[in-house]
């Protein structure tokens, strides 16, 4: 008999999983048949684009970060090296809003540290005061304790307080649609804490790193690979591609409801329409919360730690106008809101400045988020208030009163895993209650984006061909 393995949820990790897994069956000599089972209609999870309108609109992620390898090094696979396309980067400056107003953060920043002297003395985004503060860094001593810690913990140690409301809870914080306060730094940003220990500052390090990075592109031809990229029609062309490349049966419209141990090991999947599935292993790259209930009876104590891992939930609301209808010159990638801003907004993206091809010549595209943390109320508003809300702010921001030609609001409840403090241990824990033959994948774990969610799909078909070939092994 070929040994089965089923995957419930296909978001990326659940799509990455049954993708590697081919290759890492065939790395064991192994054959193995494959079934993905997805709730929805399609497979994407959060992946969704809607190119109905004449725009490309993302409803959830619009492009992946390069400097984590995996999601480039998959489209390449896949054979959509053609379909890449990078950041317009002649224009990729971000503003935030601070005082009501749009300041541009200074050239030379790396994600929040100044690695240029004059743009960050001139700017004024920061108080002299803070820019003062900030400078401390280069001679605070490096902390000793090994234990995670907050990311607002860290900055305001070595940034200081302005540098942790104006920079940090926006641009960092704003990336997880998480409360500083209560963000694990080493799972968020481990570098940071990597940096802090070599180099004994921030500000030191990541100058180092600048430089690096410049002597490395000096080196070679960078191409037009870019800090971040996405594909020609919208990241929905990964996950057609991912469907089309599965060694295995992909069965959409159908939840799992159910998972029990089989007598002579492995699990029965039931499924929704009552069917079962009967698998020597199951990979669960669902929500947190969702693999808890189905764990419920299976393994209480892993189902207790699951439930434990906190989600947000959050919309994007796309839309899209004629040029010519902005006070503003949309000259950079959007802006980020400043902790304290009287704004329901929490960061708008200029889609069509940001990537080529986003909307027609003469038109543009925005995206502006809401919710979150502090405001998870607005994702519930309906489409017609809560676009009402989006344009009021962008009127004061951006003076633009004009209706838009289209608009498209995306909800996600509980669609943002939180990362608090110690969930690296959290998770460490998790992996060590899963019986013999499940695993658990996906963004609730081991990062967030889609590079992560790639990797964490491949590590565990991985890990599931090396179980499947030692129980072949017993069984010879
Ligand atoms: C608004 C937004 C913007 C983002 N922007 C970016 C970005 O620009 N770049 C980036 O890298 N990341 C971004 N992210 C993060 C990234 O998109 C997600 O972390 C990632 O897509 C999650 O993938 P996943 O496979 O873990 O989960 P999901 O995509 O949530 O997939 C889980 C799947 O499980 C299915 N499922 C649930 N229950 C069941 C069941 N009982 N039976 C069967 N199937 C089930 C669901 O239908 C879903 O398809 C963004 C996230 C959001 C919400």
């Amino acid at each position: 008999m070929i040994p089965r393995v089923v995957i419930v949820g296909g978001g990326i990790a659940g799509l990455a999983t049954a993708y590697s897994m081919r290759q890492a069956a065939d790395d064991h000599g192994l054959k193995m048949e494959v079934t993905l089972v997805e709730r929805e209609s399609r497979p994407g999870g959060k992946i969704v684009t809607d190119t109905s309108s004449g725009f490309v609109i993302e409803g959830g992620p619009d492009s992946f970060i390069t400097q984590k390898p995996w999601a480039l090094q998959l489209c390449r696979e896949l054979g959509l090296e053609e379909r890449l396309v990078g950041t317009n980067d002649a224009q990729r400056a971000v503003y935030v809003l601070r005082g009501g107003k749009l300041r541009k953060m200074p050239d030379g920043m790396l994600l929040i540290v100044p690695t240029r002297f004059m743009p960050f003395v001139t700017s004024d985004l920061i108080s002299w005061p803070g820019k003062i503060r900030m400078g401390l860094d280069l001679f605070i001593k490096p902390r000793q304790d090994n234990s995670d810690e907050s990311l607002a913990d860290f900055i305001r140690r070595r940034l200081g307080r302005e540098a942790l409301e104006v920079l940090a809870e926006p641009m960092m914080a704003g990336i997880h649609v998480s409360d500083a306060e209560t963000l694990s730094l080493r799972a968020t940003f481990p570098r940071f804490v990597d940096i802090e220990r070599k180099y004994g500052s921030l500000t030191r390090g990541m100058i180092a790193a600048r430089q690096a990075s410049a002597a490395h592109a000096n080196g070679r031809d960078t191409g037009k690979t870019t800090m971040f990229m996405t594909l020609q029609g919208g990241l929905q062309e990964l996950v057609s591609a991912l469907e089309r490349s599965i060694n295995g049966e992909v069965r959409c419209n159908t939840s799992v409801t159910w998972l029990e141990p089989l007598p002579g090991g492995g699990y029965r999947v039931t499924l929704d329409d009552g069917a079962t599935l009967d698998t020597d292993a199951v990979i669960l790259a669902t929500p947190a919360f969702v693999s808890a209930d189905l764990l419920r009876d299976l393994a209480p104590e892993l189902a207790g730690k699951l439930d434990a891992i906190r989600y947000v939930s959050t919309a994007t609301v796309s839309l899209g106008y004629d040029a010519d209808e902005f006070e503003h010159p949309l000259d950079g990638f959007g802006f980020v809101v400043s902790r304290h801003e009287p704004t329901r907004l929490l960061a708008c993206t200029w889609t069509s400045t940001k990537f080529p091809q986003r909307a027609a010549p003469g038109t543009v595209l925005l995206r502006a988020f809401v919710g979150g943390p502090f405001r998870e109320d607005l994702v519930e508003l309906d489409d017609e208030t809560l676009i009402g809300v989006v344009r009021q702010e962008l009127r004061a921001i951006l003076g633009v009163s004009a209706v838009p030609r289209v608009t498209r609001v995306f909800r996600w409840r509980r669609g943002n895993p939180q990362y608090d403090v110690g969930h690296l241990d959290r998770v460490t824990e998790i992996e060590g209650l899963c019986p013999p033959g499940l695993y658990l994948t996906g963004s609730a774990y081991r990062g967030v984006g889609l590079p992560d969610c790639v990797r964490q799909g491949r590590d565990t078909a991985r890990e599931v061909a090396l179980y499947m070939a030692q129980l072949a092994h017993v069984a010879r």
